[in-house]
């Protein structure tokens, strides 16, 4: 089993940083802006990065702050959000949020854990999101992807998503855990696929131990 950190090398320069996912150029961008992360997170959820693109460059032409996107009525959100599925829940979560964040932290989006979790709506994925793509903070959001590789590599046994996130976090530095989001994203859709992934063109196939994998191509 290859150490982490290597690992992480390893994959890091096969895949081409460009392609990294909407939330990552926004980070990437120099200077977060913490409503975008945060209302960028929350339209991200189970929807395609393309999709979401579109949808955050209008959302975002209409609305620069958690003041003015509670001013797009109802109908022109949910038209703004037509190809997101479940677009009425979304647009009612996004100004829930807009309106707590609003009324319990003076439209200052938080910057730790705990105020952050406490508002409805929002939960440890999109939370690691803020606090590592807004603030810089040493977390790693971790979805299916990440779990589903760390197991595969050998790195750890476990489904518990905050077990993985304690591992990564250790064993990653700087650099390294700021960029590992967009590498499990990247890895988990184009090679190690959640079924039958594609070992034979993997770059790290020599040294992982495809742990439950029981078909490969
Ligand atoms: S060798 Fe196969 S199981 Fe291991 S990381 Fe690569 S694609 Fe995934």
């Amino acid at each position: 089993m290859g150490k982490i950190s290597e690992v992480m090398d390893i994959l890091g320069k096969h895949f081409d940083v460009s392609r990294r996912t909407t939330l990552n150029r926004m980070r990437e961008s120099g200077n977060p802006d913490a409503f975008k992360i945060l209302i960028g997170c929350l339209v991200s959820i189970n929807i395609k990065d393309e999709v979401c693109e579109k949808i955050l460059d209008e959302l975002f032409e209409r609305a620069g702050s958690f003041e003015e996107l509670l001013e797009i009525n109802d109908d022109d959100l949910e038209r703004i959000l037509y190809l997101a599925r479940y677009r009425r829940v979304k647009s009612e979560r996004l100004k829930s949020v807009c309106r707590e964040v609003l009324e319990r932290f003076d439209g200052c989006v938080p910057s730790n854990r705990e105020d952050l979790l406490s508002i409805k709506g929002i939960g440890p994925k999109t939370c690691n999101v803020v606090l590592s793509f807004a603030f810089d903070k040493k977390v790693i959001p971790v979805d299916s992807n990440t779990v589903r590789i760390s197991n595969r590599l050998g790195w750890i046994d476990t489904e518990k998503h905050e077990d993985v996130e304690k591992l990564l976090v250790e064993s990653l530095d700087g650099d390294r855990l700021r960029g590992a989001n967009a590498i499990f994203m990247l890895h988990g859709k184009d090679i190690c696929v959640p079924v039958s992934p594609f070992c034979s063109k993997c770059p790290v196939n020599e040294i992982c131990l495809k742990k439950g994998v029981e078909k490969s191509r």
